[in-house]
Order: structure tokens, then C-alpha cells, then sequence
């Protein structure tokens, strides 16, 4: 398509939306949009709140570009339809801001790998405990190959050597227990870890992000939108 019939939807190429991602992953519904910051939560670890932010109608150039569909949205029938079917859209600020309220409230906001965040909603709920369960453990060993991402030593060649399944960003500054965030490291790297909190280690869990396969990325963003109605007809049936 080109910019032209592209731009031909909208009012102009600055014409401003709330871009709007509905999911099912595993059962799971799973929403994302623009966000900025907001403040943090008075809990402990402090996480930070966020907010959905407006953006330009070329986002959805952006997503056309990743082999993704979106609808735009300017009646309230059509957001119904877009509940139903997921997906991407753009959704007028005013619709938005009078029949979404509830969206728009702060969130809090996860930490997702080496930048950005995601809604909480992203995350399973073992990412919320302190110590990975037995299942993500295994998950995070075998994908380090079973040695330390620092050193590369691994405890068959070497007797004394400890594996630990470590945060990359810590627990205690809102990182959570999730795959991109852990990493295993031998117990002398852990120990000689300084400052404890080492960014670059993140280069190891989050491949997709540093050279993002768009085929890929479009075939999980389709099937995310399969999920995503299976579970709208579903919760349908239940109503
Ligand atoms: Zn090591």
C-alpha cells in the first residue's frame, strides 16, 4: 500500500489514537499500548505506574510493517467488533477516554527485559514470586546450555562449580522472575557480580529483541489473535 492510500483513513498523518493490542496467550488475555510514566507505587519493592499514552496514526504503518492487521476505530459498534475479533487498533482519544476509563487509570508496570515495560497482564504469576519454581528453573539451565553465561564453565567438567539461576535486574528494584530476566551464572560470577545489578547481562536472554525475526513476530502476533477470540467465545458462552 502506499503512504498515500495509506494516510487516506485519516485525518492526517498526525491524526493522534490510542493504539490498542488485545492477545490470548494461553488462555490468558493479554492488552498492551503506548504507556509513559506516571509515579511509583508506595509498596515495596516500588514499581513504577504508568499510563496509556496517545499516538500518531503512523504506528499503524509501523505494524503494517511487521505483517500485522489493525482496524481503526471511530464508533462505539466498531469497538465492540474489535472486542470480539482482537488484534490491533487505533482508537479515537474521545471514544477511548469516555468508554475506557477504567484503562486509563495509572497500572502498574513491569519491567520487561533489557528496556520498556509491559502490563502486568503479560507475565505469568510465577513472575510475581521471588523464586523460580522448579519448571522455570530447568527452563532457564537448559537454555543457557547448562553453564555460566559469564565464564562459560560448567559443573560436569568442574567439581566445585554451583549453578544459580540469577535476576538480572533484582528482585528488591522491581525485576522480575521471568525467563528474559533470569540468567545462570556459576556461584563465583555471581559472587563477583559488581555492581550486583549488571544491565549487560541482558543480551543473553532477549536475542528476539536485538535482531527481531518478523516472520516470526507475525506468525505469534496471528496466533495470539486466534487465542485472543477462542477466549472471547468462550467467556460469551459463559455469560
Ligand atoms: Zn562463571
Amino acid at each position: 500500500m502506499s503512504n498515500a492510500d495509506f494516510y487516506s483513513q485519516f485525518s492526517s498523518e498526525e491524526e493522534e489514537f490510542y493504539a490498542i493490542t488485545l492477545l490470548g496467550k494461553d488462555g490468558r488475555i493479554i492488552w498492551a499500548t503506548q504507556t509513559h510514566w506516571v509515579g511509583f507505587t508506595d509498596s515495596q519493592p516500588r514499581k513504577e505506574l504508568r499510563e496509556p499514552s496517545r499516538v500518531y496514526a503512523r504506528v499503524g504503518k509501523v505494524w503494517a510493517n511487521l505483517g500485522q492487521s489493525f482496524v481503526v476505530v471511530r464508533s462505539a459498534d466498531q469497538m465492540l467488533r474489535f472486542m470480539v475479533s482482537g488484534g490491533n487498533a487505533l482508537v479515537e482519544p474521545d471514544l477511548f477516554e469516555v468508554g475506557f476509563k477504567e484503562f486509563l487509570k495509572p497500572e502498574i508496570a513491569i519491567p520487561d527485559g533489557a528496556a520498556g515495560f509491559s502490563h502486568s497482564s503479560f507475565f505469568e504469576d510465577a513472575a510475581f514470586k521471588r523464586v523460580p519454581n522448579p519448571k522455570l528453573r530447568m527452563r532457564i539451565l537448559s537454555r543457557d546450555d547448562r553453564r555460566c553465561r559469564i565464564c562459560g564453565r560448567r559443573p560436569d567438567d568442574h567439581l566445585d562449580l554451583e549453578l544459580h539461576v540469577h535476576h538480572i535486574r533484582p528482585w528488591s528494584r522491581g525485576g522480575v522472575t521471568d525467563a528474559k530476566n533470569l540468567i545462570t551464572l556459576c556461584n563465583t560470577c555471581h559472587k563477583g557480580l559488581e555492581p550486583h545489578y549488571d544491565m549487560n547481562l541482558f543480551r543473553y536472554t532477549d536475542d528476539e529483541k536485538l535482531s527481531p525475526n518478523v516472520k516470526k513476530a507475525a506468525e505469534e502476533y496471528a496466533e495470539g489473535v486466534l487465542e485472543y477470540r477462542r477466549i472471547a467465545r468462550e467467556s460469551e458462552i459463559e455469560e
